[in-house]
């Protein structure tokens, strides 16, 4: 079953319902968790979805297939599941975790495609970790170069697996996300992959940025370089196990690429330099994407935390800067203001 039903969320039950019809060794029906609302017409998204096949506020236009059924009562959705896709914004997994401690099998299975982290007293805490912890399953990662709204019209794209130590379970998700134009790939990094797809969302504000400030193609290429750097040396700092090999995959650098040219942390960061940083995040979001929700802001604020509390911030300059600037301490501009004094940009 999947947790979620935003425009990634859809579009992963879409791949799982594919597969789930074709392939024996799993039940054909997929559940599908809905947050409830209301739409303008008045009727409920999980009714709209149930009668049209589509998701027709976040994915609309897209067949789902038909063995996808949406659900709003998390409890009955699920009931009897042994493998649970996790695909809700960040933000919102704490209290979903919470509502269904002592729910879930305990012989399930479960797989976030969520990109972002948990910053608690103790310290940063992945999503797949938390998950675990909360709900006493294993948890495996899927990240990559995913904008939603391609693989949902059936453009070829490549994703990464991220397993702990049981590469069965890591083939099984393999096999309920494979298709002929979604190619996915098993790595035993858990961390890496997880952090990978975490991080470069706040790559992909940075480059919104430099294209709301009209700097051209060398700067964000240049802003491209300083992320995925800062990415591997924040790997690194919170998990030496990181492997080099993962920036390498469809999870590290292609989907720093993909974000930074297609993505909405990118666009919704445009926009906000172009207004000069006098309209905040939050207000663009809303009027720009719908009821669909970024990522980088937040997960950079997580970010800037952890490397505040340990002293660390100096070393990550560009991190440091995108906070700073998405929080209103410096203007748009500062993404592109070379410190003699570091010798680093920004
Ligand atoms: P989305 O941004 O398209 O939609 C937002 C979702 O949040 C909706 O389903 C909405 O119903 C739900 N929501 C709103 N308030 C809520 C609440 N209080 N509690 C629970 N849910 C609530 O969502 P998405 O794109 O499917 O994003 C899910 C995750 O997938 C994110 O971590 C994102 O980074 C990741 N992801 C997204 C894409 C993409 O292209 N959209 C690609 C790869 C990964
Ligand atoms: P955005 O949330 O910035 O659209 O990124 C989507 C994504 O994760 C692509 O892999």
């Amino acid at each position: 079953m999947v947790i979620g039903s935003g425009s990634w969320g859809s579009v992963a039950a879409k791949l799982v319902a594919f597969n789930t019809l074709n392939l024996s060794s799993f039940h054909d029906e997929v559940k599908m968790w809905v947050f409830e609302e209301t739409l303008q017409s008045g009727e409920k998204l999980t009714d709209a979805i149930n009668r049209t096949n589509e998701n027709v506020k976040y994915l609309p236009g897209i067949k789902l297939g038909k063995n996808v059924i949406a659900d709003p009562d998390l409890d009955n959705a699920v009931e009897d599941a042994n493998m649970l896709v996790f695909v809700t914004p960040h933000q919102f997994i704490d209290n979903i975790c919470k509502s269904l401690v002592g729910k879930v099998r305990s012989d399930a299975e479960a797989i976030s495609l969520i990109k972002g982290m948990e910053v608690k007293i103790e310290g940063p805490c992945l999503i797949s970790t938390y998950i675990s912890e909360q709900l006493g399953i294993n948890c495996s990662v899927l990240m990559g170069a995913n904008l939603a709204n391609e693989i949902a019209e059936e453009k070829f794209s490549e994703a990464t697996v991220g397993y702990r130590n049981n590469r069965e379970i890591a083939e099984q998700w393999v096999q309920l996300f494979t298709t002929p134009y979604f190619m996915v790939t098993p790595v035993q990094d858990v961390e890496g992959v997880e952090l990978c797809g975490t991080l470069k969302n706040v790559v992909a504000i940075a480059a919104g940025f430099v294209d709301g400030l009209d700097m051209g193609n060398n700067t964000k290429a240049a802003i491209i370089r300083f992320g995925l750097r800062e990415m591997r040396e924040f790997c690194k700092l919170l998990f030496s196990s990181v492997k080099d090999d993962t920036f390498f995959e469809s999870c590290g650098v292609a989907d720093v690429i993909t974000t930074c040219f297609g993505g909405r942390n990118r666009k919704v960061a445009e926009a906000f330099a172009r207004n000069g940083g006098k309209r905040s995040f939050d207000e663009l979001e809303a009027e720009m994407l719908q009821g669909q929700k970024l990522q980088g802001v937040t997960t950079v604020r997580e970010v800037y935390e952890v490397l505040r509390h340990r002293g660390l911030l100096e070393l990550f300059p560009l991190f440091a800067t995108v906070h700073e600037i998405c929080s209103g301490c410096l203007p748009p501009s500062a993404i592109v203001i070379y410190s003699e004094k570091k010798n680093i940009f920004p």
